[in-house]
């Protein structure tokens, strides 16, 4: 099927349309139109034309379009897990379950345009605002370029595109060059639903032509922005004042101590570690287990990963399929090599077929090794012993990201004494940081990024507040 881009609301061909293949055989599963220079421009000059008719909606149409559009990625769950599936080479199984997450993202923006309100400041609290009050507004900021990666292609332009419509915006979304089916459709989804044409623009392109475009066009107001600290780092170089939000990676890590209840936290591990064949931001790369439990805990968790099953993205009983491409596999590969040149165990799998890696489990990884400072982004973890909690905490911040981290104990005391001290977006107890539902606060310190998402927070980042004062 070939897919026009979006651009002011209605559809858009450029040239030849570029194939998209399904990572896991190389598959030709759609054609889609890419954005020169030329359409980068058509698309920010609709979004701001549009930008006029998002601030005039009310709060009860906005939340009503959301509402719509929630309603209709449910009646087209199938048919757009199957695309997502297909584009990313995703597990069907996952692909479903983040095509639910979406429609939740939706219904939680809908609900956060009935929320959009100010406050009222207390003027004669200062001498000299005696006889005065007043109160504040949140003003949309007017046309957000959202970037988006492959990984979860779907909820995370909602997680942008929810948000910025519930707050007023209008926007121009360009997602991964892997991943643009899911966007393209969905851009027909809103349309259906009565969103004002130009208010949501999609123009997948290649980021690295056109991506300095968007970012610097001056009516671009903000730039939120999901992907990798390099291009993220380029973004914020080129923004200038505007807005930016950066969800960038991570090289997320669990403390298992002493009295962890293994058998809750082995198979959340394994799960957290190899769900989307590892690439997930959040994804469980180092383990710091005390080492009175490191023994069993490595043994465990390569039993665990053994067991699941590797094949094809769209047999339901794949857990582990492709990465998205060959060459991310082969750099997978090689860091699974220099770890264990280094001196680390591989306990369990890690060999190579095409673009996909078995899921490896290293042992005693050392601390300047890629596997232990870079984010892998693939199905690899490393497992260290630790002497005990203040050495656990110590490595977790030995890293230059700062997503999200987790503890498993039973003593209340050493969870929240580490949650004090770990430096982190996200601090979780009895669970592993690849955890995640769309409402709550989500993003990251350090080279993790600024700013926050969840429809909430990131209704907060996507309007500027305005003081009314009278006398
Ligand atoms: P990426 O290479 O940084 O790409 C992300 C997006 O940026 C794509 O749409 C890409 O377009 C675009 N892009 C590339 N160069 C650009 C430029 N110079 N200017 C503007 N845009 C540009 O990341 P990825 O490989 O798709 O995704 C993996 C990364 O995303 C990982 O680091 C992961 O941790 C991070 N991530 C973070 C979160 C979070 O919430 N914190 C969630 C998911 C993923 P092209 O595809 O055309 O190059």
């Amino acid at each position: 099927m070939e897919y026009p881009m979006w651009i002011g609301g209605r559809p858009v061909v450029t040239g030849p349309p570029r194939k998209v293949q399904l990572p896991y055989d190389g598959a030709e599963v759609a054609a889609v139109h890419e954005a020169g220079p030329e359409q980068v421009d058509a698309a920010v000059e609709a979004a701001a034309a549009a930008a006029a008719a998002m601030r005039e909606l009310t709060l009860a149409e906005r939340a009503f379009l959301l509402r719509k559009a929630h309603d209709k990625v449910l009646e087209r769950s199938e048919a757009l897990a199957l695309a997502l599936s297909s584009e990313s080479g995703k597990p069907i199984r996952e692909a479903r379950a983040e095509v639910d997450r979406a429609a939740l993202t939706l219904l939680f923006s809908s609900e956060e345009a009935h929320r959009l309100c100010g406050e009222v400041v207390p003027m004669d609290a200062s001498p000299a605002g005696k006889g005065r009050w007043a109160m504040t507004l949140r003003e949309p900021v007017g046309v957000i370029a959202a970037i988006t990666p492959f990984n979860f292609p779907l909820n995370l332009a909602m997680h942008k595109i929810g948000p910025a419509i519930a707050a007023g915006n209008a926007v121009v979304h360009k997602p991964a060059s892997a991943t643009p089916v899911t966007a393209l459709m969905m851009a027909g989804v809103f349309e259906e639903c009565g969103l004002p044409p130009g208010a949501l623009n999609v123009i997948p392109g290649p980021g690295g032509a056109i991506g300095d475009l968007l970012v610097s066009h001056p009516k671009v107001a903000m730039i939120t922005f999901t992907g990798s600290p390099a291009v993220g780092l380029r973004i914020r170089s080129l923004a200038g004042m505007k807005r930016v939000t950066l969800e960038l990676g991570s090289n997320s890590a669990v403390i298992v101590e002493d009295d962890a209840d293994l058998d809750a936290a082995v198979p959340r591990a394994v799960a957290g570690s190899f769900a989307n064949s590892g690439q997930v931001c959040i994804s469980v790369q180092r383990i710091f287990a005390h080492q009175k439990v490191y023994g069993e805990f490595v043994e465990r968790m390569a039993e665990g990963a053994r067991k699941l099953k590797i094949g094809h993205p769209h047999d339901p009983a794949t857990d582990i399929s492709s990465l998205i491409t060959t060459g991310e596999a082969e750099r997978v590969e090689a860091w699974i090599g220099e770890a264990v040149r280094a001196g680390a165990g591989l306990v369990a799998g890690g060999a190579r077929s095409r673009a996909t890696i078995e899921p490896a489990v290293l042992a005693q990884a050392p601390p300047d090794v890629k596997i232990s400072c870079q984010e892998a982004f693939g199905p690899v973890v490393a497992v260290n012993p630790v002497n005990g909690l203040e050495e656990a905490v110590a490595m977790v911040n030995a890293s230059q990201y700062g997503l999200q981290a987790s503890i498993y104990t039973r003593d209340i005391e050493k969870a929240f004494w580490a949650a004090r001290r770990v430096h982190v977006g996200g601090f979780l107890i009895n669970e592993v940081p690849a955890y995640r539902v769309d409402q709550m606060p989500y993003g990251g310190v350090k080279l993790s990024g600024m700013g926050r998402e969840g429809p909430k927070y990131a209704v907060e980042e996507m309007t500027e507040v305005k003081l009314i004062s009278w006398r």
